[in-house]
């Protein structure tokens, strides 16, 4: 007689996209998955949120590479256009660097952006192309190398592409030396730098390769979601419960349970205990290794981390509509040295970099009519920056307060949106310590591990833990990193792993 075939227990630790796709997949190849989020909703920093009229992404609001999430679907035997639309924003976005100045427009038509760039520096707009085309290089070396591949085993090293995109990437330079030897005029070296920050670095401190966001976003431009971002969170949590994925919300993991070097399921805070024959941590990683696994128990642990900055952020509901597009930048002046201050010495900017997202504008249903949801994103230092108290009232005034202030100052004094206490029906503040309480990121680092060289690539912690055969991970923080395209990129490399790895999790 045949012995039916059981299939094996996989948990998920976190319902942020990394988990959510890689159960999709998981359930699929035959495996019994279960999903357990702390939070009361799923998506993570890819979730949003509702009050008074106005929704809000609370995290991604630019989607880059939308074929990725279009190949997602594939794999699951779907269309991505019978659950999502996806609509192009042009121009991407506009840069202001200054109070009052005519802004420099982003378009993903190079023609377009090759004369917005020559009433800037008619000699920098005739180095667009060249540079697009050294970019190219990157996202193309990156692309077939390390995005969509496990980069873990020696073979994986020895690969040509891997030697020549590493090659590349080592020898390179920085992201700064790569933009810098392109273009002189500083507003257009801000403009397609500024970009690391959708990584939570400073271009001058990760490798020249990371040009190839800013690549992304000119050729392919940047998209939305009517509704908002989240929504891919939501479509890709119903599409993974009807392939037969259990996710249980408002169940916090407080460890992951071994038995020697191997896992044998996780406890939670109320008391319970979940068996599984595998876990992937999609918490993010430096939390797994602290707080979720005894530590000391792998040589990940014994690295020292390098974090990414935080997010200071304003979720403003405004009773009138504002005279500003989907996407705008304000860089200040000395953007690389506010950088510095923000990255190196730790300290609060006094002329911090703002993006402000409004998203009412390509999607009027998102705030009430004669209204628009404002979304300000300020990166600010993590908690390591032992100076910035966020929680601590002196002279009746908190870091908060006086912060938020000065934000709210700078947009009128720059956009002249004349924007009055008055005008703000809702409001929702997080700073970086809501991150690290509300999503467990290790030191409020908003965007996970930092993407510098050393922890790029095959440096990047990779997905699955180097001693626990049966613990792996999936998420911003691990191979090969943060954003919506990568982290599916991330998904699928764990899913092909897991599969590699458990031949016999799949039944028949
Ligand atoms: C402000 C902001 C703006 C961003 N903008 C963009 C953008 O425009 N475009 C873009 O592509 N990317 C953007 N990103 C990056 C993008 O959001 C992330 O890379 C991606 O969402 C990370 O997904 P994840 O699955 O790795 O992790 P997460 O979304 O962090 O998911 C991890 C999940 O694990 C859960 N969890 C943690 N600990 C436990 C525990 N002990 N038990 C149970 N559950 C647990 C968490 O609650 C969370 O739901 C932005 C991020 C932020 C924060």
């Amino acid at each position: 007689m045949v012995e039916p075939t059981v299939a094996k227990k996989a948990v998920i630790i976190g319902a942020g996209i990394g988990g959510l796709a890689t159960a999709a997949q998981l359930v699929q190849k035959g495996f019994d998955v279960t999903v357990l989020e702390k939070n009361a909703r799923i998506g993570g920093r890819l979730s949003g949120f509702s009050a008074e009229g106005y929704t809000f992404d609370a995290g991604p609001t630019i989607l880059l590479m939308p074929g990725v999430l279009d190949e997602f679907f594939l794999r699951l035997g779907k269309r991505r256009q019978d659950y999502l639309d996806f609509v192009p924003v042009e121009p991407v976005s506009r840069i202001h660097f200054g109070p009052g100045d005519a802004p420099l427009e982003l378009s993903a038509d190079v023609a377009k952006m090759k004369s917005n760039l020559a009433a800037f520096s008619p000699s920098d707009s005739k180095n667009y192309e060249r540079y697009l085309a050294k970019s190219k290089t990157y996202y193309d070396a990156a692309l077939s190398a390390f995005l969509q591949a496990n980069v873990h085993r020696v073979t994986d090293f020895l690969r040509p592409s891997v030697i020549s995109a590493f090659a590349q990437i080592g020898l390179s330079g920085s992201y700064w030396d790569h933009v810098c030897r392109y273009f002189e005029d500083p507003r257009i070296r801000a403009a397609f730098s500024f970009q690391s920050i959708y990584v939570g670095a400073s271009p001058r401190d990760i490798p020249a390769a990371y040009g190839l966001i800013q690549y992304v976003e000119a050729t392919q431009g940047a998209w939305s979601v009517p509704g908002g971002l989240h929504r891919i969170a939501s479509v890709m949590a119903d599409v993974a419960q009807k392939g037969g994925v259990n996710i249980q919300t408002g169940k916090k993991v407080k460890q992951i349970r071994l038995e020697k070097n191997k896992v044998i399921g996780v406890d939670l805070f109320d008391g319970s205990f979940v068996p599984a024959d595998l876990v992937v941590s999609n918490a993010d990683l430096p939390y797994s290794y602290a707080h979720l696994l005894p530590q000391k128990s792998s040589p990940v642990q014994q690295r020292k981390l390098e974090p990414s900055c935080s997010a200071f952020m304003m979720y403003l509901g405004v009773k009138r509509k504002l005279p500003i597009g989907p996407h705008t930048f304000l860089l200040p002046s000395d953007f690389i040295s506010s950088l510095e201050a923000l990255f190196h010495d730790k300290r609060l900017p006094l002329n911090p970099g703002i993006y402000l997202n409004c998203p009412s504008k390509l999607f009027p249903e998102m705030a009430p009519k004669n209204g628009d949801a404002l979304y300000v994103l300020v990166p600010v230092p993590n908690l390591q920056a032992a100076s910035i108290d966020w929680k601590t009232q002196k002279k009746g005034q908190t870091q908060v307060s006086l912060f938020r202030q000065l934000v709210l100052d700078k947009i009128n004094d720059w956009l002249h949106l004349d924007l009055k206490e008055s005008d703000i029906a809702f409001e929702r503040i997080v700073t970086p310590a809501d991150w690290q309480d509300q999503y467990s990121l290790e030191w409020g680092s908003t965007f996970g591990l930092s993407p510098t060289l050393q922890q790029s690539a095959f440096f990047r912690p990779q997905n699955r833990d180097p001693r626990v055969k049966n613990l792996y991970f999936v998420g911003g923080s691990t191979h090969p990193g943060s954003g919506i395209p990568i982290v599916l990129f991330s998904a699928n490399n764990v899913v092909q792993r897991i599969v590699d790895e458990n031949p016999s999790g799949i039944p028949g």
